[in-house]
């Protein structure tokens, strides 16, 4: 039903130039200014769908508000960010639909080709439309889908009045791919009590419980000396450090953990013999345990800085952002929206876990629910990302029903 208003506003948010820039995103916020060029285009497909509640502030935080048609229902929210990634050249996108895919290997370009036995869900696509890159940069999929899929159901609701719904919020967010996406925004600006994050993967999956993510800085202070004369004298800061990040578990490292498991990650590392810095990334499910490996590196600390006598070891860490299910658990109405609209739809959902962070766990320590829902896309940040037009399709048939289980 949604599918020619998905694909052509898909195809139309694509091809503005919306890579981000990590480098500048603490500073200058967004990062890049073509991520303006479609905030701006966005305010004014909103306003034009009759909408009169748009405020688009100077951090590039675009909100939208769809008022309730009907009383005494809580306010939910969706969300996509406007930014793409910079991981291959994410500006200068070319769409091209395949059009009733055969089941075959996609040629990009001379160069590249999405081989159909790497991607298995292609299959599921076999007699329906695609949309693929040119293969000389991403396709932006993550997260242009999510905002199409958003577009599209708001463009159906408002257009069908005698579906009631309580107030609907809509959230664009600049700078999501650089780690600093929800930094500039005023929570205090949402009214909802859950908020659904348009900025999954694989068609039919949910996923609400994300990584707690904390950064550990260690310093090592050594002694420089003469190396000629450095004997008995000289602390090599180096030599600390190395000790250090020898002593980290190999097996809770990111290449060898999955599923539930977390780990430590020597992330960074800078210095000479004099002094180091090291930053570490730890990731856990689970608080308790992410706090046991922050304990675990302080103690390290001391043993490092006892056997290198002269030198000193200092260990900071910090919580980057935490597991949104704690939200979630606490209100677990968000998700049982999800899988009740899922259900009302025949989509088989399935819940998934997420080894990473999305923007709304920084918005879910407020104490908002907010499950993250696919988009569509899959090789999300490489050239050989693609998306199904279905799954597009599916992904607004579900933010409309979800609208329609609030007001039940
Ligand atoms: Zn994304």
């Amino acid at each position: 039903m949604f599918k020619k208003e998905v694909l052509e506003r898909f195809l139309r948010y694509v091809v503005i130039d919306t890579m981000s820039d990590a480098s500048k995103a603490d500073k200058i916020h967004p990062s890049t200014k073509g991520q303006w060029d479609l905030l701006r285009l966005l305010e004014k497909e909103l306003k034009d769908l009759g909408l009169e509640d748009v405020t688009l502030d100077e951090y590039g935080y675009l909100l939208a508000r769809v008022p309730a048609n009907t009383e005494g229902k809580s306010a939910i929210a969706f969300s996509s960010h406007v930014d793409t990634a910079s991981d291959v050249m994410g500006n200068g996108v070319k769409p091209r639909v395949v059009k009733n895919y055969d089941g075959k290997d996609i040629k990009l370009n001379s160069k590249y080709t999405i081989f159909a036995a790497e991607n298995p869900e292609l299959a599921s696509y076999i007699g329906s439309d695609l949309v693929v890159s040119d293969g000389n940069t991403l396709l932006g999929s993550d997260d242009k889908s999510g905002i199409a899929e958003i577009m599209t159901a708001v463009s159906y609701i408002v257009s069908h009045p005698e579906i009631k719904h309580g107030e609907i919020e809509i959230l664009f967010s600049p700078d999501e791919e650089t780690g600093f996406g929800m930094d500039f925004f005023d929570m205090e600006r949402l009214h909802c009590r859950a908020l659904y994050t348009m900025d999954g993967g694989t068609r039919y999956v949910i996923e609400d419980e994300c990584f707690n993510a904390a950064s550990v800085k260690v310093h090592f202070e050594g002694v420089a000396y003469h190396l000629g004369a450095a004997r008995g004298r000289m602390v090599n800061a180096l030599t600390m450090c190395s000790a250090f990040i020898n002593a980290l578990p190999q097996a809770e490292s990111p290449e060898a953990t999955d599923g539930r498991y977390g780990y430590y990650c020597a992330h960074e590392v800078k210095g000479s013999v004099s002094s180091v810095d090291l930053e570490i990334l730890l990731r856990d499910f689970d608080y308790n345990s992410l706090e046991e490996r922050i304990k675990a590196l302080k103690s390290l600390g001391k043993t490092i800085e006892a056997l290198y006598r002269g030198g000193k070891v200092k260990v900071r860490s910090s919580i980057s952002y935490r597991n949104m299910v704690e939200a979630s658990r606490k209100d677990p109405k968000a998700l049982e929206a999800v899988y009740e609209a899922g259900k009302a739809l025949g989509q088989p959902l399935v819940n998934e876990l997420i080894r990473g962070g999305t923007d709304g766990a920084r918005i879910a320590e407020k104490g908002i629910s907010c499950p993250n829902i696919y988009a569509g896309g899959h090789n999300m940040h490489s050239r050989f990302e693609w998306v199904g037009v279905d799954a597009m399709n599916d992904a607004s048939a579900l933010i409309v029903e979800i609208v329609k289980q609030w007001a039940k």
